[in-house]
């Protein structure tokens, strides 16, 4: 699916969709009027880890990829934290992650920095693609579970919850810093892996594409800016594959496996982090109760 310039009717589903993430933005402007504490610096690291853990193993390694199992009713939980991110619904995301990995760097590829420029991979393609429709071919594998649509239909509600909750907390330091600063905070990063991670860092294997691996981005986007080794073994759930590439993604579903709470966690074979094959084989049986991705091209 080729981007192309918006009807007057996409336009305004563009503008609906990207209403939250731009009012995160423009309630920035209350900083010189909101006192910044230490209890500001401790909430923002924890909304960070809530939030981006949401995106980072819930909407990409679990949903998008299937590089591990989780209950339902935790990975609901999971979910509803990546969508107060403010990242648009799950079944988008997962639809337009995988269009990604399918078309790599092509003209098909919703943001490449390569064959378009860094602007338009960083946050121009949101105001291109059809924010409406999440390709019902690519998420068929999770249109089946209805608390996955619904939290697709009511993507805004968690985050809405989450401002609230930083209010009763802290106030409105707690709204502007707590909640706003760091939805900001985690929406650049994560488009930094579509922008800064296919242009600067290092390319350890040759995937046929423009990622990169890039440290800074491993260390703020929990792991995900190890983004040439992803292109490399999708499914996996490490993509820190050095010791040390630190991936706080894979130390966190680590965590959950330890409480049974994650299982089925792929990791990529010495031949793959070789550079011999881009095959992963799972640590323990297939239980879970996702399927494969809907194709093998599709990862
Ligand atoms: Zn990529
Ligand atoms: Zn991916």
């Amino acid at each position: 699916m080729a981007s192309a310039t918006p009807t007057r009717y996409q336009f305004v589903w563009i503008a609906l969709a990207v209403g939250p993430m731009s009012a995160v933005h423009i309630a920035l402007v209350a900083i010189p009027f909101v006192e910044f504490t230490l209890w500001s610096v401790l909430l923002m690291l924890a909304v960070s880890r809530f939030i981006g853990l949401g995106v980072t193993a819930g909407f990409h390694r679990c949903l998008t990829h299937h590089s591990f199992t989780m209950p339902r009713w935790f990975r609901f939980l999971l979910i509803a934290a990546g969508c107060a991110a403010l990242q648009k619904g799950p079944l988008w995301w997962v639809s337009q992650h995988r269009l990604h990995h399918k078309h790599s760097d092509t003209l098909d590829d919703p943001h490449s920095p390569v064959i378009k420029n860094f602007f338009h991979a960083h946050l121009g393609w949101l105001f291109t693609v059809n924010p409406a429709l999440p390709d019902a071919h690519l998420i068929r594998d999770l249109t089946k579970y209805p608390e996955l649509v619904w939290l697709e239909r009511l993507w805004v509600l968690p985050g809405v919850l989450l401002a609230c909750a930083c209010y009763a907390i802290l106030g409105w330091g707690g709204v502007i810093y707590g909640y706003c600063l760091t939805v900001v905070f985690v929406l650049h990063v994560t488009f930094a892996v579509n922008s800064v991670a296919h242009l600067f860092g290092r390319k350890r294997f040759d995937t046929g594409d423009s990622s990169r691996n890039n440290a800074a981005l491993g260390i703020l986007a929990l792991g995900e800016g190890w983004h040439n080794n992803h292109h490399r073994a999708p499914h996996s759930a490490r993509h820190g594959f050095a010791w040390y590439e630190y991936d706080e993604t894979y130390l966190f579903i680590r965590v959950l496996a330890w409480f049974g709470l994650a299982w089925a966690v792929k990791l990529p074979t010495a031949a793959g982090q070789a550079g011999e094959t881009s095959q992963v084989s799972p640590l323990t049986k297939e239980t879970g109760e996702l399927p494969e991705p809907v194709s093998s091209s599709v990862t």
